[in-house]
């Protein structure tokens, strides 16, 4: 049984674009994340609780956007949908439930273009209806020189180790599955790639790993690949903090004093440590020809 909620608002409209992903808005169809990765940030009471692992759908949340796509129009305003900032817009209910395919469905009707986060296959669903968005939404005037057209599909990897993967994701498709599905994207002509966020210190973030997901990258067809160091907030048992730290104890006790050592009571990374992060994955993105940017 799928727990529902209702809601006032379904489209958060940023103040300015963001460079990173290029979103205008997000919209989050799901409360909640059944993909349940250990170093997820949005859950525990950094937003107070609300995203767990136990997934809400949103029930209203088609007729609120429509009214919300209506008055964007009638106000002239047009700008990429970030689908997935909060919450995978995938979750194993949306099998039977199809909210996002819903959702999707109106974002096409009123012409918007979207850019989905992803550690799904079940994307692969939808591509019919994303190749309608992608031959009819309006780009923002900004971008129309930029990009081709208006979809773009990121899927979010923390390791391409099968057994560490399900360790610290254990609701997530496996990684080569996701590879493969971001290569049935690009070869269907979408704009496509990787989001590795967070790269795990000491356990993905080696120069051989570094190395292994840019090539993965440029072998799957990816456009980009996005980089991102560990953020952990939280001293409460569901924080992200806490949760991560049981994993490093139970899988990694040796890996522990590291830890502290690079984060230092702080929830990000020592500045040297994301100075070196930036140097050696632009170094070798540079060496295989692979943005770290979408533009
Ligand atoms: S898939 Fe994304 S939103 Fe869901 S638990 Fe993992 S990091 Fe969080």
């Amino acid at each position: 049984m799928v727990n529902k909620i209702t809601i006032k608002t379904i489209l958060n409209k940023s103040k300015t674009r963001d460079d990173w992903f290029l979103g205008n808005y997000t919209l989050n169809p799901y409360a909640g994340c059944s993909m349940a990765c250990i170093y997820c940030y949005t859950r525990g009471s950094k937003y107070g609780g609300e995203h767990g692992v136990d997934v809400s759908a949103k029930s209203n949340a088609v007729p609120i956007l429509k009214k919300s796509l209506k008055n964007s129009i009638r106000r002239n305003e047009r700008g990429i949908i970030i689908l997935g900032s909060a919450a995978d817009p995938y979750p194993a209910v949306e099998k039977e439930l199809t909210l996002t395919r819903e959702i999707l469905g109106i974002i096409k009707r009123f012409k918007f273009p979207v850019h989905i986060l992803t550690k799904s296959e079940l994307i692969l669903r939808d591509m019919d209806i994303l190749k309608g968005i992608k031959e009819i939404a309006i780009l923002p005037d900004e971008l129309v020189d930029k990009l081709d057209n208006g979809v773009i599909i990121s899927f979010s990897f923390s390791s391409l180790d099968e057994k560490l993967a399900k360790i610290i994701e254990p609701g997530v498709p496996k990684p080569i599955e996701r590879l493969e599905t971001m290569k049935k994207f690009s070869d269907a002509g979408f704009k496509t790639g990787i989001i590795n966020m967070p790269v795990l210190p000491f356990l993905s973030d080696s120069d051989e790993e570094v190395e292994t997901i840019i090539n993965s990258a440029k072998k799957y067809g990816a456009d980009y690949i996005l980089y991102g160091g560990l953020t952990l907030y939280g001293e409460a048992p569901d924080d992200c903090k806490t949760l991560y730290f049981n994993f490093l104890k139970e899988n990694y006790p040796n890996l522990v004093n590291e830890y502290k050592k690079l984060f230092k009571g702080s929830s990000s990374l020592s500045k040297s440590y994301q100075r070196d992060l930036t140097v050696r994955f632009g170094e070798i993105s540079t060496r295989y020809g692979i943005k770290n940017s979408l533009l």
